[in-house]
């Protein structure tokens, strides 16, 4: 069964454990230079309000491209960088590189949409995390409007008090924070309200189970019809993630889900391609 926490494993199940470390050992030596060789770009994917079409922001995701790995995906490296203390100098280059093309979008007199950065657990315990973010934005003249950030339930596995203060310090400077993959977790309405959190990204798993004929098919329904009116009573906005059918489209309308995210709509796009598909909707829906 899916499992989040299943991903970082994988590993020790491996057959040939001798070739996985040695491959693990490699991929740590060129992730410690993918800044400085310049392997690191951000692909950006819309994010679409179900009941009107228009856009309403983008995830950023982060792509790492090496020449003897070739395209690693982030599944594969985040949990490194996160194991290895990499994370740190990995998260502040996505922050920064974020803010820097929100600047040059701001200058070209591109329509602005806020964007959705992925942090890490150990970013949120980082003590400094919010000054950092305070100082990049105001470097790059960037109200926090534009920038929110998506954590995943992993964080009721970290050092809850420090994340809840960071998080309590990035929603007091007016930056949103996403519940993302939620739903395969653990997490509580209490550590919701604790970590500020005003939407649920509802994992992919629940989409995908909309068009399944797998056993449990109608109690993750179910779960997915339940999730929403939870949000709804308690003002969270909800996005969809993964949707790759206009059946999961009808269903999750019919339930009231806010947001849309997925194939369907648009694959994550590199950065040219986002910013003509942005120009060019933008015309249209404002
Ligand atoms: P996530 O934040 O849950 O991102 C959603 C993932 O679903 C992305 O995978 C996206 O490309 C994929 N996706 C979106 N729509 C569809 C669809 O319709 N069908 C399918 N099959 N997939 C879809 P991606 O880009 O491979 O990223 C994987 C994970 O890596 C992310 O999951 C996030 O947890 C992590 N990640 C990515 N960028 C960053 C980053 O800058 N920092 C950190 N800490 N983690 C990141
Ligand atoms: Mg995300
Ligand atoms: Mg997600
Ligand atoms: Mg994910």
């Amino acid at each position: 069964k899916y499992n989040i926490a299943s991903k970082h494993k994988i590993l020790f199940y491996s057959r040939d454990m001798g070739i996985e470390i040695e491959q693990n050992f490699t991929m740590i030596n060129y992730l410690k230079k993918a800044i400085e060789n310049n392997e690191l770009y951000i692909n950006y994917q819309p994010i679409i309000q179900i009941n009107n079409n228009q856009i309403v922001g983008a995830e950023s995701l982060l792509r790492w491209k090496n020449s003897k790995l070739g395209n690693v995906s982030p599944d594969k490296f985040i949990p490194i960088a996160e194991n290895t203390g990499l994370i740190y100098s990995i998260g502040e280059w996505v922050i920064e590189n974020i803010c820097k093309k929100i600047n040059e979008w701001k200058k070209k007199g591109l329509k602005l949409i806020p964007i959705s950065v992925n942090i890490s657990v150990k970013q949120l315990e980082y003590i400094r995390f919010t000054e950092f973010v305070r100082k990049t934005l105001d470097y790059y003249n960037i109200e926090p409007k534009y920038i929110e950030f998506e954590i995943t339930e992993s964080v009721s596995a970290g050092n809850i008090d420090k994340i809840a203060k960071t998080v309590k310090e990035l929603s007091e400077i007016g930056i949103k924070i996403s519940m993302d993959d939620f739903g395969t977790g653990y997490s509580s309405l209490s550590l919701l309200k604790k970590l500020f959190i005003n939407k649920l990204k509802i994992d992919k798993v629940f989409i995908d189970y909309i068009e399944s004929n797998l056993d449990y098919k109608k109690d993750y329904n179910k779960l997915l019809k339940t999730i929403i009116n939870m949000a709804k009573n308690f003002n969270l906005k909800v996005v969809a993630e993964g949707i790759e059918t206009r059946n999961q489209l009808e269903l999750l309308k019919v339930l009231g889900c806010d947001f849309r995210q997925g194939y369907l709509f648009s694959k994550p796009l590199d950065v040219d391609s986002f910013e003509i598909w942005v120009d060019k909707n933008s015309k249209y829906k404002y």
